[in-house]
């Protein structure tokens, strides 16, 4: 087995659920032994001919959980998601045996709120969070949640693009430590949509006051859509936050002509 080999796992697709045309949730057996922390990547990839083509992805699964879980949204000419879209039950991809990222809950500041904000998939990480936390909480076995709290707000431009709202929604009305608000930027498209409306980053002042967060207690994670991090930021620092106060996950650099923005 060569070097290059040695780093992957030939993982197995377990299941799929296929949110919209373009985005679809990922159960994903990785084929052996796998540690991650709530928030952090897996590594995934497909060969062809030779060739290995792989990709970072948030894994919205827990680490009590036995398979992993990824939140993918395709990107129609791009190198890997339209292979990742074509796989069925039981096809095998490639996920590097070893998991990334720093994006986890910052447990050493001494915040004990979190604001966690997200474009569609970049909800991923969150719900591996909360799935922890819930699991912990219901369990006892650890000292998780405590004081900590979590309010998350997610943005789309429609709300068939949510894939966890119902199992947020649920968390959020069992749990006294947890806040969700879904919203979507084109509501005028989705007239049965009775949520909330207007960009996520549009929404943060709103909804800092009215969840009564203040910078000195609060870490905020920016996660998915370059320019909502962007504009979060912004509006972040304006409002008091320290840089090292706001984690954030960029999902990709935005082409020149991107001009729209996010969600
Ligand atoms: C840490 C990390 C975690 C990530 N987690 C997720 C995740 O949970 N779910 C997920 O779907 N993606 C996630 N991504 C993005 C993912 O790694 C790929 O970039 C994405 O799936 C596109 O891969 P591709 O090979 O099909 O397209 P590429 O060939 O890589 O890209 C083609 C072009 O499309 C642009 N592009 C890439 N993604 C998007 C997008 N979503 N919308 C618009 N343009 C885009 C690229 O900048 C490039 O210009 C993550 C990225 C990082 C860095």
């Amino acid at each position: 087995m060569s070097l290059h080999q040695d780093k992957h796992y030939h993982a197995r697709l377990l299941d799929r659920r296929d949110i919209s045309q373009d985005l679809c949730v990922l159960r994903v057996h990785p084929g052996g032994p796998y540690e991650y922390r709530a928030g952090q990547y897996a590594t995934l990839g497909i060969e062809r001919h030779g060739v290995r083509t792989e990709r970072a992805y948030s894994i919205a699964s827990s680490p009590y959980e036995d398979a992993l879980e990824f939140f993918v949204e395709l990107v129609p000419h791009g190198d890997l998601t339209p292979s990742l879209f074509k796989l069925k039950r039981g096809d095998t991809l490639l996920c590097r045996k070893l998991a990334k990222g720093r994006f986890t809950l910052d447990l050493y500041s001494g915040h004990t709120n979190h604001l966690l904000l997200s474009t569609v998939t970049g909800i991923a990480p969150f719900v591996s969070y909360v799935r922890t936390l819930y699991r912990d909480w219901k369990t006892g076995g650890s000292p998780m949640p405590g004081n900590h709290k979590l309010f998350c707000l997610q943005g789309a431009s429609h709300s068939c693009e949510f894939g966890y709202r119902d199992e947020l929604e649920r968390y959020a009305g069992e749990t006294p430590w947890f806040k969700y608000v879904a919203t979507i930027s084109r509501p005028w498209e989705d007239t049965k949509w009775n949520g909330e409306t207007g960009r996520a980053d549009d929404l943060l002042r709103k909804y800092t006051d009215a969840w009564g967060l203040r910078p000195e207690t609060t870490t905020a994670y920016l996660c998915g859509h370059p320019k909502m991090i962007e504009h979060s930021q912004g509006i972040l620092e304006r409002a008091g936050w320290k840089k090292e106060a706001m984690l954030e996950e960029a999902y990709y650099h935005v082409a020149i002509k991107e001009a729209g923005g996010a969600a």
